[in-house]
Protein backbone atom coordinates (compact mmCIF):
# COMPACT_ATOMS: atom_id res chain seq x y z
CA UNK A 1 0.00 0.00 0.00
CA UNK A 2 0.84 3.82 -0.78
CA UNK A 3 2.36 5.19 2.26
CA UNK A 4 3.82 8.60 1.27
CA UNK A 5 1.86 11.68 -0.48
CA UNK A 6 4.52 12.07 -3.26
CA UNK A 7 3.21 8.44 -4.85
CA UNK A 8 -0.15 9.33 -5.23
CA UNK A 9 0.65 11.74 -8.50
CA UNK A 10 -0.76 14.80 -6.87
CA UNK A 11 -0.05 17.89 -8.69
CA UNK A 12 3.27 19.88 -6.47
CA UNK A 13 0.87 22.21 -5.26
CA UNK A 14 -1.46 19.85 -3.60
CA UNK A 15 1.39 17.66 -2.03
CA UNK A 16 2.76 21.02 -0.13
CA UNK A 17 -0.33 21.92 1.26
CA UNK A 18 -0.42 18.40 2.74
CA UNK A 19 2.93 18.54 3.93
CA UNK A 20 1.91 22.45 5.20
CA UNK A 21 -0.98 20.82 6.87
CA UNK A 22 1.80 18.06 8.43
CA UNK A 23 -0.53 15.13 7.24
CA UNK A 24 2.73 12.60 7.37
CA UNK A 25 1.53 9.74 5.61
CA UNK A 26 -2.10 9.30 3.50
CA UNK A 27 -4.98 7.83 5.66
CA UNK A 28 -6.28 4.25 4.23
CA UNK A 29 -9.24 5.76 2.11
CA UNK A 30 -7.24 8.04 0.99
CA UNK A 31 -4.53 5.85 -0.53
CA UNK A 32 -7.38 3.93 -2.25
CA UNK A 33 -9.63 6.96 -3.19
CA UNK A 34 -6.90 9.11 -4.22
CA UNK A 35 -5.49 6.75 -7.51
CA UNK A 36 -8.77 6.17 -8.61
CA UNK A 37 -10.58 9.54 -8.79
CA UNK A 38 -7.09 10.85 -10.73
CA UNK A 39 -7.97 7.88 -13.10
CA UNK A 40 -11.45 9.37 -13.64
CA UNK A 41 -13.37 5.85 -12.15
CA UNK A 42 -16.42 6.53 -10.41
CA UNK A 43 -15.84 5.27 -6.43
CA UNK A 44 -18.19 3.91 -3.76
CA UNK A 45 -16.24 4.54 -0.28
CA UNK A 46 -17.76 2.80 2.52
CA UNK A 47 -15.38 5.45 5.25
CA UNK A 48 -16.79 7.84 8.15
CA UNK A 49 -15.90 11.10 9.53
CA UNK A 50 -12.41 10.70 10.92
CA UNK A 51 -11.35 8.80 8.30
CA UNK A 52 -9.79 11.71 6.36
CA UNK A 53 -12.27 10.76 3.94
CA UNK A 54 -12.42 15.29 3.05
CA UNK A 55 -9.36 15.09 1.52
CA UNK A 56 -10.02 12.10 0.05
CA UNK A 57 -11.99 13.33 -2.67
CA UNK A 58 -11.02 17.07 -2.25
CA UNK A 59 -7.52 16.42 -3.31
CA UNK A 60 -8.38 15.11 -6.91
CA UNK A 61 -11.06 17.24 -7.74
CA UNK A 62 -8.85 20.00 -7.14
CA UNK A 63 -6.78 18.39 -9.57
CA UNK A 64 -9.34 17.17 -11.83
CA UNK A 65 -10.64 21.34 -12.13
CA UNK A 66 -9.80 23.27 -15.11
CA UNK A 67 -7.77 26.37 -14.55
CA UNK A 68 -8.11 29.57 -15.84
CA UNK A 69 -12.01 29.18 -16.99
CA UNK A 70 -13.47 32.52 -17.90
CA UNK A 71 -16.19 33.18 -16.76
CA UNK A 72 -15.39 30.59 -14.02
CA UNK A 73 -18.10 27.69 -14.25
CA UNK A 74 -18.87 25.32 -11.92
CA UNK A 75 -17.25 22.12 -12.09
CA UNK A 76 -17.69 20.46 -8.95
CA UNK A 77 -20.38 19.54 -6.87
CA UNK A 78 -20.60 18.32 -3.38
CA UNK A 79 -23.48 17.16 -1.49
CA UNK A 80 -24.17 17.22 2.05
CA UNK A 81 -26.72 16.55 4.30
CA UNK A 82 -26.27 18.96 7.20
CA UNK A 83 -25.66 22.69 6.41
CA UNK A 84 -22.44 22.10 9.40
CA UNK A 85 -21.23 19.28 6.95
CA UNK A 86 -21.29 21.72 4.02
CA UNK A 87 -19.35 24.30 5.70
CA UNK A 88 -17.10 22.05 7.23
CA UNK A 89 -16.25 20.92 3.57
CA UNK A 90 -16.36 23.86 2.23
CA UNK A 91 -13.63 25.23 4.13
CA UNK A 92 -11.67 22.12 4.19
CA UNK A 93 -11.56 22.16 0.34
CA UNK A 94 -10.49 25.70 0.42
CA UNK A 95 -7.46 24.92 2.42
CA UNK A 96 -6.26 22.33 0.68
CA UNK A 97 -6.73 24.45 -2.22
CA UNK A 98 -5.32 27.13 -1.40
CA UNK A 99 -2.31 27.12 -3.47
CA UNK A 100 -4.62 26.74 -7.07
CA UNK A 101 -6.95 30.25 -6.48
CA UNK A 102 -10.34 28.18 -6.72
CA UNK A 103 -13.67 29.50 -5.44
CA UNK A 104 -15.47 27.24 -3.54
CA UNK A 105 -18.76 28.17 -1.51
CA UNK A 106 -20.94 26.19 0.64
CA UNK A 107 -25.00 26.92 0.20
CA UNK A 108 -27.29 25.57 2.67
CA UNK A 109 -31.27 26.46 3.81
CA UNK A 110 -31.42 29.47 5.86
CA UNK A 111 -28.72 31.53 3.72
CA UNK A 112 -29.55 34.77 2.45
CA UNK A 113 -30.43 34.20 -0.99
CA UNK A 114 -29.06 37.51 -1.81
CA UNK A 115 -25.57 36.38 -0.69
CA UNK A 116 -25.55 33.52 -2.70
CA UNK A 117 -26.61 35.24 -5.59
CA UNK A 118 -23.94 37.59 -5.81
CA UNK A 119 -21.48 35.35 -4.99
CA UNK A 120 -22.36 32.80 -7.69
CA UNK A 121 -22.45 35.33 -9.91
CA UNK A 122 -19.04 36.27 -9.53
CA UNK A 123 -17.80 32.80 -10.39
CA UNK A 124 -17.43 29.84 -8.63
CA UNK A 125 -15.29 26.53 -9.61
CA UNK A 126 -16.66 24.07 -6.34
CA UNK A 127 -20.37 24.53 -4.72
CA UNK A 128 -20.66 22.33 -1.69
CA UNK A 129 -24.60 21.91 -0.49
CA UNK A 130 -27.48 20.44 1.04
CA UNK A 131 -29.76 19.02 -1.77
CA UNK A 132 -32.95 21.48 -0.79
CA UNK A 133 -31.13 24.29 -1.06
CA UNK A 134 -28.96 23.02 -4.19
CA UNK A 135 -32.70 22.77 -5.80
CA UNK A 136 -33.76 25.78 -4.75
CA UNK A 137 -30.72 27.99 -6.14
CA UNK A 138 -31.44 25.44 -9.53
CA UNK A 139 -35.02 25.84 -9.64
CA UNK A 140 -34.30 30.07 -9.53
CA UNK A 141 -32.13 30.00 -12.07
CA UNK A 142 -28.85 31.09 -9.89
CA UNK A 143 -27.00 28.32 -9.89
CA UNK A 144 -26.11 26.26 -13.45
CA UNK A 145 -24.64 22.64 -13.07
CA UNK A 146 -24.08 22.06 -16.60
CA UNK A 147 -20.21 22.58 -16.57
CA UNK A 148 -20.27 20.18 -13.70
CA UNK A 149 -17.74 16.97 -13.98
CA UNK A 150 -17.32 16.06 -10.85
CA UNK A 151 -20.18 14.89 -8.25
CA UNK A 152 -19.31 13.73 -4.39
CA UNK A 153 -22.18 12.63 -2.82
CA UNK A 154 -21.58 12.61 0.84
CA UNK A 155 -22.39 10.88 3.68
CA UNK A 156 -25.05 9.55 1.09
CA UNK A 157 -26.77 7.29 3.96
CA UNK A 158 -27.50 9.82 6.26
CA UNK A 159 -28.91 12.05 3.04
CA UNK A 160 -31.23 9.29 2.46
CA UNK A 161 -32.48 8.69 6.05
CA UNK A 162 -33.30 12.35 5.82
CA UNK A 163 -35.41 11.90 2.68
CA UNK A 164 -33.41 13.66 0.26
CA UNK A 165 -33.37 10.67 -2.51
CA UNK A 166 -35.54 12.73 -5.01
CA UNK A 167 -33.69 16.32 -4.52
CA UNK A 168 -30.46 13.89 -5.17
CA UNK A 169 -31.83 12.25 -8.41
CA UNK A 170 -32.73 15.30 -9.76
CA UNK A 171 -29.70 17.48 -8.85
CA UNK A 172 -28.06 14.39 -10.41
CA UNK A 173 -30.20 14.77 -13.05
CA UNK A 174 -28.89 17.98 -14.23
CA UNK A 175 -25.23 17.66 -14.05
CA UNK A 176 -23.58 15.95 -17.41
CA UNK A 177 -23.64 12.45 -17.69
CA UNK A 178 -20.40 11.74 -18.36
CA UNK A 179 -19.16 13.25 -15.39
CA UNK A 180 -17.56 11.51 -12.43
CA UNK A 181 -19.46 10.18 -9.17
CA UNK A 182 -18.09 9.49 -6.14
CA UNK A 183 -19.97 8.29 -3.28
CA UNK A 184 -18.87 8.05 0.57
CA UNK A 185 -21.32 6.29 3.14
CA UNK A 186 -20.81 4.75 6.78
CA UNK A 187 -22.76 2.25 5.66
CA UNK A 188 -23.26 0.62 1.98
CA UNK A 189 -27.39 -0.20 2.81
CA UNK A 190 -29.25 -1.25 -0.24
CA UNK A 191 -30.88 2.19 -0.84
CA UNK A 192 -27.43 3.36 -1.04
CA UNK A 193 -26.58 0.44 -3.14
CA UNK A 194 -29.39 1.48 -5.25
CA UNK A 195 -28.67 5.26 -6.16
CA UNK A 196 -25.22 4.25 -7.18
CA UNK A 197 -26.42 1.65 -9.53
CA UNK A 198 -28.53 3.88 -10.92
CA UNK A 199 -25.94 7.32 -11.15
CA UNK A 200 -22.79 5.64 -11.36
CA UNK A 201 -20.57 4.14 -13.82
CA UNK A 202 -19.01 0.76 -12.79
CA UNK A 203 -17.98 1.92 -9.83
CA UNK A 204 -15.16 0.59 -7.90
CA UNK A 205 -15.08 -0.04 -4.37
CA UNK A 206 -13.07 0.63 -1.63
CA UNK A 207 -14.10 -0.82 1.99
CA UNK A 208 -11.73 0.56 4.78
CA UNK A 209 -12.82 -1.98 7.20
CA UNK A 210 -13.98 -0.04 10.19
CA UNK A 211 -13.67 -0.97 13.88
CA UNK A 212 -16.87 -0.16 14.58
CA UNK A 213 -18.24 -3.44 12.11
CA UNK A 214 -16.81 -5.54 13.39
CA UNK A 215 -18.53 -6.86 16.64
CA UNK A 216 -16.90 -10.39 16.84
CA UNK A 217 -14.51 -9.41 19.75
CA UNK A 218 -17.95 -8.36 21.79
CA UNK A 219 -19.75 -10.24 23.66
CA UNK A 220 -23.39 -9.21 23.40
CA UNK A 221 -26.40 -9.77 25.58
CA UNK A 222 -29.57 -8.76 26.44
CA UNK A 223 -31.89 -8.23 29.10
CA UNK A 224 -35.63 -8.57 28.73
CA UNK A 225 -37.51 -5.71 31.23
CA UNK A 226 -40.82 -3.43 31.44
CA UNK A 227 -39.64 -0.07 30.96
CA UNK A 228 -40.21 0.85 34.59
CA UNK A 229 -37.50 -1.49 35.77
CA UNK A 230 -34.64 -0.46 33.50
CA UNK A 231 -32.67 1.39 35.98
CA UNK A 232 -33.47 -1.27 38.88
CA UNK A 233 -32.17 -3.92 36.25
CA UNK A 234 -29.18 -1.55 35.32
CA UNK A 235 -28.28 -0.76 38.64
CA UNK A 236 -28.08 -4.62 39.73
CA UNK A 237 -25.67 -5.19 36.78
CA UNK A 238 -23.61 -2.38 37.47
CA UNK A 239 -23.00 -4.01 40.74
CA UNK A 240 -22.09 -7.55 40.02
CA UNK A 241 -20.47 -7.01 36.59
CA UNK A 242 -16.83 -6.44 36.38
CA UNK A 243 -17.00 -3.46 34.55
CA UNK A 244 -14.59 -1.00 33.61
CA UNK A 245 -15.11 2.42 31.62
CA UNK A 246 -18.64 2.09 31.09
CA UNK A 247 -20.54 4.22 28.21
CA UNK A 248 -24.21 3.94 28.75
CA UNK A 249 -26.55 5.36 26.40
CA UNK A 250 -30.16 6.38 26.33
CA UNK A 251 -32.68 8.07 23.41
CA UNK A 252 -32.58 11.18 24.35
CA UNK A 253 -30.54 14.33 26.15
CA UNK A 254 -32.83 14.45 29.10
CA UNK A 255 -32.65 10.78 30.06
CA UNK A 256 -29.02 10.90 29.69
CA UNK A 257 -28.63 13.65 32.47
CA UNK A 258 -31.57 11.79 34.58
CA UNK A 259 -30.00 8.56 34.46
CA UNK A 260 -26.40 9.88 35.59
CA UNK A 261 -28.17 11.72 38.10
CA UNK A 262 -29.64 8.65 39.49
CA UNK A 263 -26.19 6.81 38.99
CA UNK A 264 -24.77 9.74 41.05
CA UNK A 265 -27.26 9.15 43.13
CA UNK A 266 -26.11 5.28 43.87
CA UNK A 267 -22.86 6.05 44.60
CA UNK A 268 -21.18 5.28 40.92
CA UNK A 269 -19.41 7.95 39.75
CA UNK A 270 -21.30 9.24 36.27
CA UNK A 271 -21.86 11.65 34.45
CA UNK A 272 -23.95 12.65 30.97
CA UNK A 273 -22.15 14.15 27.57
CA UNK A 274 -23.72 16.70 26.37
CA UNK A 275 -23.69 17.36 23.01
CA UNK A 276 -24.29 20.99 23.57
CA UNK A 277 -21.17 21.59 25.86
CA UNK A 278 -18.30 23.84 25.22
CA UNK A 279 -15.33 21.92 23.85
CA UNK A 280 -13.25 22.36 26.35
CA UNK A 281 -15.95 21.10 29.45
CA UNK A 282 -16.31 17.82 27.22
CA UNK A 283 -12.78 17.21 27.24
CA UNK A 284 -12.46 17.98 30.78
CA UNK A 285 -15.65 14.95 31.50
CA UNK A 286 -13.80 12.85 29.11
CA UNK A 287 -10.41 13.07 30.22
CA UNK A 288 -12.28 12.19 33.85
CA UNK A 289 -13.53 9.12 31.77
CA UNK A 290 -10.27 8.28 30.38
CA UNK A 291 -8.44 8.23 33.91
CA UNK A 292 -10.61 6.49 35.63
CA UNK A 293 -12.00 9.13 37.54
CA UNK A 294 -15.64 8.78 36.22
CA UNK A 295 -17.05 4.80 35.64
CA UNK A 296 -20.08 5.70 33.78
CA UNK A 297 -20.71 8.25 30.62
CA UNK A 298 -24.37 8.23 29.55
CA UNK A 299 -24.74 9.95 26.37
CA UNK A 300 -27.59 10.67 23.36
CA UNK A 301 -25.88 8.92 19.56
CA UNK A 302 -25.56 12.29 18.79
CA UNK A 303 -23.21 13.41 22.15
CA UNK A 304 -21.17 10.11 21.66
CA UNK A 305 -20.55 11.30 17.76
CA UNK A 306 -16.70 11.35 17.15
CA UNK A 307 -15.73 10.35 20.65
CA UNK A 308 -13.12 8.11 20.48
CA UNK A 309 -11.69 5.84 23.58
CA UNK A 310 -10.10 2.89 23.20
CA UNK A 311 -10.39 1.10 26.35
CA UNK A 312 -14.50 1.05 27.27
CA UNK A 313 -14.86 -2.61 28.72
CA UNK A 314 -19.23 -2.02 28.49
CA UNK A 315 -21.46 -0.59 25.84
CA UNK A 316 -24.78 -0.48 27.40
CA UNK A 317 -27.87 0.50 25.50
CA UNK A 318 -30.27 1.65 28.28
CA UNK A 319 -32.96 2.62 25.38
CA UNK A 320 -32.38 1.00 22.19
CA UNK A 321 -31.58 2.33 19.05
CA UNK A 322 -33.75 4.18 16.26
CA UNK A 323 -31.82 1.74 13.92
CA UNK A 324 -29.54 -0.98 13.48
CA UNK A 325 -27.01 0.39 11.84
CA UNK A 326 -26.64 3.07 14.75
CA UNK A 327 -26.43 0.12 17.48
CA UNK A 328 -23.43 -0.96 15.19
CA UNK A 329 -21.72 2.27 16.23
CA UNK A 330 -22.60 2.03 19.35
CA UNK A 331 -21.14 -1.09 20.53
CA UNK A 332 -18.33 -0.37 18.45
CA UNK A 333 -16.76 1.71 20.84
CA UNK A 334 -15.88 -1.64 22.79
CA UNK A 335 -13.91 -4.16 22.30
CA UNK A 336 -11.42 -2.60 20.70
CA UNK A 337 -7.64 -2.40 19.61
CA UNK A 338 -8.47 -6.96 20.38
CA UNK A 339 -9.43 -6.26 23.73
CA UNK A 340 -12.79 -7.87 24.77
CA UNK A 341 -15.89 -5.87 25.26
CA UNK A 342 -19.56 -6.13 26.42
CA UNK A 343 -22.23 -5.10 24.63
CA UNK A 344 -25.09 -5.05 27.14
CA UNK A 345 -28.90 -3.86 25.80
CA UNK A 346 -31.99 -3.69 27.66
CA UNK A 347 -35.17 -4.78 25.19
CA UNK A 348 -38.31 -4.62 26.56
CA UNK A 349 -40.97 -6.78 25.34
CA UNK A 350 -43.03 -4.39 22.82
CA UNK A 351 -39.36 -3.94 21.64
CA UNK A 352 -38.21 -7.24 20.35
CA UNK A 353 -38.46 -6.85 17.01
CA UNK A 354 -35.76 -3.81 16.50
CA UNK A 355 -34.11 -6.33 18.38
CA UNK A 356 -34.97 -8.83 15.55
CA UNK A 357 -33.98 -6.09 12.94
CA UNK A 358 -30.70 -5.78 14.80
CA UNK A 359 -29.82 -9.49 14.12
CA UNK A 360 -30.71 -9.69 10.92
CA UNK A 361 -28.80 -6.76 10.52
CA UNK A 362 -25.30 -7.64 12.35
CA UNK A 363 -26.26 -11.65 11.14
CA UNK A 364 -25.62 -11.73 14.73
CA UNK A 365 -27.41 -13.79 17.37
CA UNK A 366 -27.38 -11.55 20.59
CA UNK A 367 -28.46 -13.96 23.61
CA UNK A 368 -30.62 -13.20 26.16
CA UNK A 369 -29.42 -13.28 29.69
CA UNK A 370 -31.20 -13.49 33.41
CA UNK A 371 -30.69 -10.50 35.22
CA UNK A 372 -29.04 -11.57 38.76
CA UNK A 373 -31.49 -11.69 41.36
CA UNK A 374 -31.92 -10.10 44.75
CA UNK A 375 -29.84 -12.65 46.45
CA UNK A 376 -27.03 -12.97 44.17
CA UNK A 377 -26.76 -9.00 44.51
CA UNK A 378 -26.53 -9.59 48.22
CA UNK A 379 -24.39 -12.85 47.99
CA UNK A 380 -22.16 -10.50 45.04
CA UNK A 381 -22.16 -8.00 47.73
CA UNK A 382 -20.57 -10.01 50.62
CA UNK A 383 -18.37 -11.30 48.43
CA UNK A 384 -16.68 -8.07 47.76
CA UNK A 385 -16.27 -7.18 51.25
CA UNK A 386 -14.90 -10.40 52.26
CA UNK A 387 -12.16 -10.07 49.18
CA UNK A 388 -11.53 -6.43 50.85
CA UNK A 389 -11.22 -7.52 54.11
CA UNK A 390 -9.15 -10.23 53.11
CA UNK A 391 -7.02 -8.17 51.26
CA UNK A 392 -6.38 -5.52 54.17
CA UNK A 393 -5.42 -8.25 56.59
CA UNK A 394 -2.82 -9.65 54.26
CA UNK A 395 -1.48 -6.35 53.70
CA UNK A 396 -1.23 -5.92 57.52
CA UNK A 397 -1.46 -2.24 57.21
CA UNK A 398 -3.85 -1.74 60.05
CA UNK A 399 -1.28 -0.75 63.14
CA UNK A 400 -3.33 2.09 64.50
CA UNK A 401 -6.79 0.57 63.56
CA UNK A 402 -5.11 -2.33 65.71
CA UNK A 403 -4.40 -0.44 68.53
CA UNK A 404 -7.96 1.10 68.78
CA UNK A 405 -9.55 -2.53 68.62
CA UNK A 406 -7.03 -3.00 71.42
CA UNK A 407 -8.45 -0.30 73.65
CA UNK A 408 -12.03 -1.50 72.77
CA UNK A 409 -11.49 -5.21 73.88
CA UNK A 410 -9.71 -3.18 76.81
CA UNK A 411 -12.85 -1.76 77.75
CA UNK A 412 -14.57 -4.95 77.64
CA UNK A 413 -16.10 -5.55 74.23
CA UNK A 414 -15.73 -8.35 72.33
CA UNK A 415 -13.27 -8.35 69.27
CA UNK A 416 -15.48 -10.16 67.25
CA UNK A 417 -18.90 -7.77 67.74
CA UNK A 418 -15.79 -4.90 67.15
CA UNK A 419 -15.16 -6.29 64.15
CA UNK A 420 -18.78 -7.12 63.22
CA UNK A 421 -19.39 -3.27 63.75
CA UNK A 422 -16.37 -1.94 61.79
CA UNK A 423 -18.33 -4.26 58.60
CA UNK A 424 -21.13 -2.84 59.06
CA UNK A 425 -20.07 0.48 59.05
CA UNK A 426 -17.97 -0.41 56.06
CA UNK A 427 -21.18 -1.40 54.13
CA UNK A 428 -23.07 1.67 54.97
CA UNK A 429 -22.54 3.14 51.69
CA UNK A 430 -24.49 0.08 50.40
CA UNK A 431 -27.54 1.89 52.05
CA UNK A 432 -27.20 4.04 48.62
CA UNK A 433 -28.17 1.41 46.55
CA UNK A 434 -31.50 -0.52 47.60
CA UNK A 435 -31.98 -3.96 45.73
CA UNK A 436 -35.60 -2.54 44.14
CA UNK A 437 -37.79 -5.34 43.39
CA UNK A 438 -38.02 -6.44 38.79
CA UNK A 439 -40.87 -7.70 37.70
CA UNK A 440 -42.02 -10.01 35.29
CA UNK A 441 -41.66 -8.76 31.70
CA UNK A 442 -45.06 -8.44 30.30
CA UNK A 443 -46.34 -7.22 26.97
CA UNK A 444 -48.41 -4.28 27.92
CA UNK A 445 -51.13 -4.14 24.39
CA UNK A 446 -50.87 -0.85 22.62
CA UNK A 447 -52.53 0.70 19.49
CA UNK A 448 -49.11 1.22 17.90
CA UNK A 449 -45.66 0.29 18.87
CA UNK A 450 -43.49 2.95 20.39
CA UNK A 451 -40.37 3.33 17.86
CA UNK A 452 -42.10 2.05 15.08
CA UNK A 453 -42.42 5.90 13.71
CA UNK A 454 -45.58 6.81 11.68
CA UNK A 455 -44.84 9.23 8.92
CA UNK A 456 -48.63 9.17 7.81
CA UNK A 457 -49.97 12.24 5.92
CA UNK A 458 -52.75 12.27 7.82
CA UNK A 459 -53.76 12.22 11.74
CA UNK A 460 -54.63 8.56 11.97
CA UNK A 461 -57.91 7.65 13.71
CA UNK A 462 -60.96 6.01 13.90
CA UNK A 463 -63.20 6.29 10.80
CA UNK A 464 -64.08 10.10 9.68
CA UNK A 465 -64.93 11.29 12.76
CA UNK A 466 -60.99 11.06 13.61
CA UNK A 467 -59.95 14.69 15.48
CA UNK A 468 -57.14 16.47 14.40
CA UNK A 469 -54.24 15.80 16.73
CA UNK A 470 -54.07 18.09 19.20
CA UNK A 471 -50.84 17.99 21.94
CA UNK A 472 -53.71 19.70 24.52
CA UNK A 473 -56.05 16.43 24.47
CA UNK A 474 -53.42 13.76 25.83
CA UNK A 475 -55.22 10.39 25.54
CA UNK A 476 -52.31 8.46 26.65
CA UNK A 477 -51.72 5.89 24.07
CA UNK A 478 -54.04 7.86 21.38
CA UNK A 479 -52.40 8.96 18.44
CA UNK A 480 -52.71 12.07 19.61
CA UNK A 481 -50.46 11.91 22.04
CA UNK A 482 -46.89 13.11 21.85
CA UNK A 483 -44.50 10.34 23.25
CA UNK A 484 -42.36 10.58 26.59
CA UNK A 485 -39.32 12.27 24.87
CA UNK A 486 -40.78 14.24 22.41
CA UNK A 487 -42.17 17.77 21.85
CA UNK A 488 -45.06 18.56 19.16
CA UNK A 489 -43.89 21.53 16.53
CA UNK A 490 -46.28 23.14 13.84
CA UNK A 491 -45.10 24.46 11.13
CA UNK A 492 -46.98 26.75 8.45
CA UNK A 493 -46.95 25.09 5.30
CA UNK A 494 -49.53 22.15 4.88
CA UNK A 495 -50.79 19.97 2.05
CA UNK A 496 -52.27 22.57 0.52
CA UNK A 497 -48.60 23.83 -0.01
CA UNK A 498 -47.92 20.37 -1.66
CA UNK A 499 -45.48 19.72 1.45
CA UNK A 500 -43.77 15.52 2.09
CA UNK A 501 -43.42 14.25 4.89
CA UNK A 502 -40.18 13.60 3.11
CA UNK A 503 -39.25 17.10 2.14
CA UNK A 504 -40.29 17.97 6.27
CA UNK A 505 -37.60 15.57 7.80
CA UNK A 506 -35.00 16.38 4.94
CA UNK A 507 -35.32 20.50 5.44
CA UNK A 508 -35.56 20.34 9.08
CA UNK A 509 -32.57 18.26 10.08
CA UNK A 510 -30.51 19.76 7.31
CA UNK A 511 -31.27 23.62 8.29
CA UNK A 512 -31.30 22.80 12.19
CA UNK A 513 -28.36 19.93 12.06
CA UNK A 514 -30.55 17.37 13.78
CA UNK A 515 -30.12 13.97 12.57
CA UNK A 516 -33.23 12.55 10.52
CA UNK A 517 -34.52 10.21 13.67
CA UNK A 518 -34.89 12.81 16.16
CA UNK A 519 -37.79 13.57 14.02
CA UNK A 520 -41.12 11.19 14.93
CA UNK A 521 -44.71 11.71 13.56
CA UNK A 522 -45.66 14.03 11.60
CA UNK A 523 -49.17 14.77 10.25
CA UNK A 524 -49.54 16.90 7.67
CA UNK A 525 -52.82 18.89 7.70
CA UNK A 526 -54.28 21.25 4.70
CA UNK A 527 -52.58 24.65 6.27
CA UNK A 528 -49.99 23.56 8.71
CA UNK A 529 -47.90 20.36 9.29
CA UNK A 530 -47.56 19.14 13.23
CA UNK A 531 -44.46 17.17 13.50
CA UNK A 532 -43.21 15.38 16.85
CA UNK A 533 -39.08 16.16 17.84
CA UNK A 534 -36.77 14.60 20.40
CA UNK A 535 -36.92 17.10 23.02
CA UNK A 536 -32.99 17.34 23.17
CA UNK A 537 -33.25 19.33 19.40
CA UNK A 538 -36.33 21.76 20.35
CA UNK A 539 -33.86 24.42 20.86
CA UNK A 540 -32.04 23.90 17.48
CA UNK A 541 -35.05 23.59 15.50
CA UNK A 542 -36.83 26.80 17.22
CA UNK A 543 -33.71 28.35 16.86
CA UNK A 544 -33.99 28.08 13.06
CA UNK A 545 -37.80 29.52 13.03
CA UNK A 546 -38.24 31.79 10.04
CA UNK A 547 -34.98 29.96 8.23
CA UNK A 548 -37.28 26.80 6.66
CA UNK A 549 -37.83 27.01 2.80
CA UNK A 550 -40.20 24.87 1.76
CA UNK A 551 -40.68 24.24 -2.27
CA UNK A 552 -40.57 27.99 -3.40
CA UNK A 553 -41.75 29.35 0.13
CA UNK A 554 -38.32 31.03 2.18
CA UNK A 555 -38.58 32.12 5.74
CA UNK A 556 -40.76 29.49 6.97
CA UNK A 557 -41.63 29.62 10.79
CA UNK A 558 -41.72 26.54 13.14
CA UNK A 559 -42.75 27.11 16.78
CA UNK A 560 -44.71 24.93 19.71
CA UNK A 561 -47.82 23.20 18.56
P1 LIG B 1 -12.30 13.88 7.83
O1 LIG B 1 -12.53 12.42 8.00
O2 LIG B 1 -12.16 14.27 6.40
O3 LIG B 1 -13.35 14.70 8.55
O4 LIG B 1 -10.88 14.24 8.49
C1 LIG B 1 -10.64 14.08 9.84
C2 LIG B 1 -9.43 14.85 10.31
O5 LIG B 1 -8.24 14.23 9.87
C3 LIG B 1 -9.35 16.29 9.81
O6 LIG B 1 -9.03 17.11 10.91
C4 LIG B 1 -8.22 16.31 8.81
O7 LIG B 1 -7.56 17.54 8.82
C5 LIG B 1 -7.34 15.20 9.32
N1 LIG B 1 -6.60 14.50 8.25
C6 LIG B 1 -7.05 14.18 7.03
N2 LIG B 1 -6.12 13.49 6.35
C7 LIG B 1 -5.06 13.36 7.16
C8 LIG B 1 -3.75 12.76 7.02
N3 LIG B 1 -3.41 12.12 5.92
N4 LIG B 1 -2.93 12.82 8.06
C9 LIG B 1 -3.29 13.45 9.20
N5 LIG B 1 -4.47 14.05 9.40
C10 LIG B 1 -5.35 14.00 8.39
Amino acid sequence: MTTDFNQLSLDPELVQVVAELEYVNPTKVQAQVIPLMLEGRDVIAQSETGSGKTAAFALPMLQNLERGLQPRKVQALVLTPTRELAIQVADAIARYGRHLQVEVMAVYGGQQYATSKARLKRGMDIIVGTPGRLQDLMRQGILELDGVHTVVLDEADEMLSMGFIEDIENILGQTPVERQTTLFSATISRTVRGLADKYMRDPQSVTIEHKQMTVATTEQRYYLINEEDKLAALTRLIEVEEMGATLIFTRTRAGSARLANEMVQRGITAEALNGDLAQEARLHVLNRFRSGQLKVLVATDVAARGLDIEDISHVINYDLPNDPEAYVHRIGRTGRAGKDGVAITLVTPRERYVLNRIEGFTKHKIEQAQLPTETQVYAHREERLVHKLTTWLERDRSKRELEIVSELAAQGHDPLKVAAAALKMARSEENQRPVEKIGEPVLVKRSRERGQRDRSERPAGKGKNARKPSPMRSGRSTITSVEEGMVRLSLERGRMHGVRPGEVVGTIASCANIPGSAIGRIFIEDQQTLLDVQEEYISRVLGHTGAYSFRDQANVAIRRA
